[in-house]
């Protein structure tokens, strides 16, 4: 079945209306696009796009609220082996549209404002700040998918470190079966 591709996500919106009017958004942004994001993921592969999602309305103390979810495939360099790490960028948030600090300051806990001018929000800078908060700092595959996992094994204190645990083990009556199960190749 063909599928229609998204469109882009607007640049820039009246939020204000968005929210009274209980409008949701849905669209991609190309994060090439970004330019904040492009230079903290060097190598970015052409045409990755983050895929957005924006509910905006208004709380019950009529605060105007824009809650959203994200999520970008990316590829990043694990910092143990150097090599390509494939992820997903992913994230759920709720953020308060706000024209000043003193709106800012007001804001329950539960949102994280977001500072908008003349009616008018950028979109792609909120996917975008959302996108580095998400972003790790210092990727790593999993354990068992590093190409360097055996390097880190050799490096690894030896096994008498460990012996502790295995004792704590035996006094444990289940550990007869977790042993069975263990060695049953
Ligand atoms: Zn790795």
């Amino acid at each position: 079945m063909y599928k229609a591709p998204i469109a882009e996500l607007p640049k820039s919106v009246d939020p204000i209306r968005l929210a009274e009017q209980n409008r949701t958004l849905e669209g991609v942004v190309p994060l090439k696009g970004l330019a904040r994001f492009r230079e903290a993921v060097p190598g970015l592969q052409d045409g990755s796009e983050c895929h957005v999602k924006l509910s905006f309305y208004q709380d019950s103390e009529r605060r105007r609220v824009v809650s959203g979810e994200l999520s970008a495939p990316v590829t990043l360099e694990c910092q143990r082996c150097m090599t390509d790490m494939h992820t997903t960028l992913e994230s759920r948030f709720d953020l308060g549209l706000v024209i000043n600090d003193e709106q800012a300051q007001r804001l329950p806990k539960a949102l994280e404002p977001f500072l908008f001018e003349d009616f008018s929000a950028d979109l792609w800078a909120m996917v975008e700040d959302e996108l580095l908060l998400v972003l790790p700092p210092f990727p790593l595959h999993e354990r068992d998918e590093c190409p360097a996992k055996e390097d880190l094994e050799a490096l690894e204190p030896s096994k008498a470190a460990s012996e502790p645990e295995v004792k704590k083990r035996e006094d444990n009556p289940f550990s007869v079966l977790a042993g069975l199960k263990t060695t049953k190749h």
